[in-house]
């Protein structure tokens, strides 16, 4: 838990987010500016700031990440998706708290 992280406010509930998915590991919600028709982000409880943070240590838990994706889209009704991690300021990341895109069902209108 790092106290300034959106993301672990989230996990806390401090910070109401649309839920889709929890479980002891990870929490999934969709993203509050989505750039798809469904666009949710599976992150783990666990802050680690980003996937160049990441060891061997770190293995299972970006494994069943990953296995949450098809999981969690099909239940949102996506046939297929995409998949996207930004890692470092230079990678588009916006917030320091490793997590998984997955968007997918065509642009939004917005
Ligand atoms: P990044 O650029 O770090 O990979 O993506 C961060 C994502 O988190 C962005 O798509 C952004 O819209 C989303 N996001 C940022 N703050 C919040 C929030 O408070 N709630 C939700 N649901 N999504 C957020
Ligand atoms: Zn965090």
């Amino acid at each position: 838990m790092s106290s300034d992280c959106i993301f672990c406010k989230i996990i806390s509930g401090a910070i109401p987010a649309k839920k889709i998915y929890e479980d002891e590991d990870f929490i999934a919600f969709h993203d509050i500016k989505p750039m798809a028709k469904v666009h949710f982000l599976i992150v783990p409880k666990l802050h680690v700031d980003t996937l160049k943070d990441c060891d061997d240590s770190h293995q299972v838990l970006l494994g069943s990440a990953l296995l949450l994706a098809p999981k969690l889209a099909a239940e949102q009704g996506l046939a297929g998706f995409k998949t996207l991690i930004n890692t470092g300021r230079e990678g588009g990341q916006e917030v320091f708290h490793i997590h998984i895109h997955v968007f997918g069902g065509g642009k939004t209108d917005a």
